[in-house]
C-alpha cells in the first residue's frame, strides 16, 4: 500500500514537472512581438470635437506656437472661430 502511494506521488511529480517544461515552450513569445509604440502613431485629441485620432492622419495646425491636431478642416476652422470669439469678446 505504501509502495502504491509512493508510485502515485512520483507520477504526480513527473506530470507536474513535464507540464512546467511544456508550458515554457507553449508560453514563450517570439522576441519583438510586444506592443511597440510608434512615435508617429501616437494618439492626439481634437480640441474641437474631443475625438482621439492617430497623429499620422490628423490635420496639424499651429496656433501661437502651440500645435493642435484636428480630425478635419471643419474642426480646425470651428476651433479657430471659437478661439477668436473668446479673445475678442472676452470682456462680457
Ligand atoms: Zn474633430
Amino acid at each position: 500500500m505504501t509502495r502504491l502511494l509512493f508510485t502515485l506521488l512520483v507520477i504526480t511529480l513527473l506530470t507536474f514537472l513535464l507540464g512546467r517544461f511544456l508550458g515554457r515552450f507553449l508560453y514563450r513569445r517570439p522576441a519583438g512581438s510586444a506592443a511597440r509604440v510608434d512615435a508617429g502613431d501616437a494618439l492626439v485629441q481634437d480640441p474641437n470635437c474631443l475625438t482621439y485620432l492617430s497623429k499620422k492622419g490628423a490635420l496639424e495646425a499651429k496656433q501661437g506656437g502651440v500645435t493642435h491636431y484636428f480630425c478635419g478642416p471643419a474642426c480646425a476652422e470651428a476651433f479657430e472661430k471659437k478661439k477668436a470669439g473668446k479673445e475678442s469678446g472676452g470682456g462680457k
